[in-house]
């Protein structure tokens, strides 16, 4: 069993967050693992946790990332959880790619392993906490030709063949599908682990492979701001939340608070 995790390197939510140019500067000091890519790391190394002991023994987990020489910092913390291998591919016909130049980007590195062996599964978060598309899954899986089954709270493995459940507002849904696959993991999917002394001191010293475009075979027509489907035309920080404005309760404090309301036009 051979899986792929996609991890994302994000700035880090409780940080400040800069504009400029309509994009997200990226301050290598305050990046991180994208969160909810912890859940996908967790399903993917719970897969293999399960498995016989001589398919445990030979199976691999990979983690992936498109990003710049910061991104490391998100292999190493896949490192600290428990993956054999962290890739990075860089390369500046890359920077500005809108979903489908990162998504082209990610499905070349697969095939490039690929090339080395099969990949049964690509395991991804539900989003990543700057973009918030949660597209790349779907289109990844498009891209391959692999069915995607997005959204799992529930994943099991078995006999070549995925199943997830998934918790829709209306239903719980049970779908399966062959591997290969493209799996994204749910937050409440699992409760990621601690990364044990042991890890922590190995992922320092870990090898990671730092893949250019040339190397993955990248057509640098699909990639890079060029190439993007779409454009950010305005980006403005969010206003400052108005001032906290505390209504007394002297007796008419329903009135007061009918008043507020249709004064901020809330009603
Ligand atoms: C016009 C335009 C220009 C842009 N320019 C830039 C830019 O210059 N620099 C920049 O960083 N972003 C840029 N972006 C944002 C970038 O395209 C998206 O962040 C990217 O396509 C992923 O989309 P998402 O963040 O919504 O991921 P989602 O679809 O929400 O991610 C779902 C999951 O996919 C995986 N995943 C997503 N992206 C990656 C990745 N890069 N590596 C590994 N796994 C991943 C993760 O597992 C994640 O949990 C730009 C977007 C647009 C529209």
């Amino acid at each position: 069993m051979r899986i792929v995790v996609l991890v994302k390197y994000v700035p880090d939510i409780n940080a400040e967050r800069k504009l400029a140019d309509c994009r997200v500067v990226r301050d290598p000091a305050e990046g991180t693992l994208n969160e909810l890519d912890e859940n996908a790391l967790e399903a993917a190394l719970r897969i293999v946790e399960a498995l016989p002991d001589d398919e445990r023994e030979a199976a691999e987990v990979v983690a992936l990332t498109v990003a710049p020489a910061e991104g490391d910092i998100a292999l190493r913390k896949s490192f600290q959880m428990g993956v054999d291998r962290g890739v990075r591919v860089s390369d500046a016909a890359i920077a500005g790619s809108d979903y489908f130049g990162t998504t082209a980007a990610l499905a070349a590195a697969v095939r490039r392993l690929e090339a080395e062996g099969p990949v049964d599964l690509v395991v991804t978060g539900m989003a990543a906490l700057d973009g918030l598309g949660s597209v790349v899954p779907a289109l990844l899986a498009a891209e391959l030709g692999r069915p995607a089954l997005t959204f799992a709270k529930q994943v099991s493995v078995a006999d070549g063949s995925l199943e997830i459940s998934r918790v829709t507002d209306e239903a719980t849904e049970t779908l399966t599908a062959p591997l290969p696959a493209v799996l994204s993991v749910a937050d409440t999917a699992n409760t990621p682990r601690f990364p044990n002394f042991k890890l922590i001191m190995a992922a320092r010293t870990k090898q990671i492979e730092a893949w250019s475009a040339a190397d993955i075979g990248l057509d640098p027509a699909t990639t890079g701001e060029a190439a993007a489907r779409t454009e950010t035309t305005v980006a403005a920080p969010r206003p400052e939340k108005p001032e906290v404005e505390l209504v007394q309760d002297k007796g008419e404090g329903g009135k007061a608070l009918a008043e507020y309301l249709i004064r901020n036009e809330l009603v």
